[in-house]
């Protein structure tokens, strides 16, 4: 079977900007308002000739309720049915208290968990991803999804836990 990678986080960090970016097209739907993904969109996509399915998800909000709620246990069963979960975070943002719930639930779940830092979209934004040693999920990926900077990187750790 195609190995299965799951993309989740809070709304708005740039999971379906980073899911376009490795599935080479613009085919995820981005938006500046949260919560346009609802369920998980699933893709095909391949890096140094493998191929892995990447799943896109909406996002983990504060005391979500109702369909909200429902987009968050969508984003759980992505979790349990990957072999590898990218876990996005907004460096400009930083780690949130729905973050650390999120990381919590992504223990319970022994999956292999990659941090990303996105919107690293300059050299004093990476910087800042230090900060996000703090969710002890290690050595936080500093990403701009956007431009692409340092996505060949995680696309490298993300088929080396494949
Ligand atoms: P999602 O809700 O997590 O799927 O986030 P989206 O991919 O829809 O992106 C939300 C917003 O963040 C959009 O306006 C994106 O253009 C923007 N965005 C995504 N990645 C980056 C990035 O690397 N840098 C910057 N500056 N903006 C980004
Ligand atoms: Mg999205």
């Amino acid at each position: 079977p195609v190995p299965v990678v799951a993309v989740v986080g809070r709304p708005n960090v740039g999971k379906s900007t980073l899911v376009n970016r490795i599935i080479g097209r613009r085919q995820a739907v981005v938006e500046d308002v949260p919560g346009v993904t609802r369920d998980r969109v699933p893709y095909d996509a391949q890096w140094n000739g493998r191929r892995f399915t990447v799943v896109d998800t909406g996002g983990w909000e504060p005391d979500a309720k109702d369909r909200a709620a429902a987009i968050a246990a969508q984003a759980e069963i992505a979790v349990q049915t990957a072999d590898v979960v990218v876990f996005v975070v907004d460096v400009t943002v930083g780690a949130t208290d729905v973050d650390e719930a999120a990381v919590r639930m992504l223990r319970r779940s022994h999956k292999p968990v990659i941090l990303v830092a996105n919107k690293a979209d300059n050299q004093n934004l990476e910087l800042e991803a230090v900060s996000l040693w703090s969710l002890g999920l290690g050595e936080p990926h500093t990403i701009s999804a956007l431009h692409g900077r340092g996505s060949g990187d995680l696309l490298d750790d993300i088929l080396s836990n494949l």
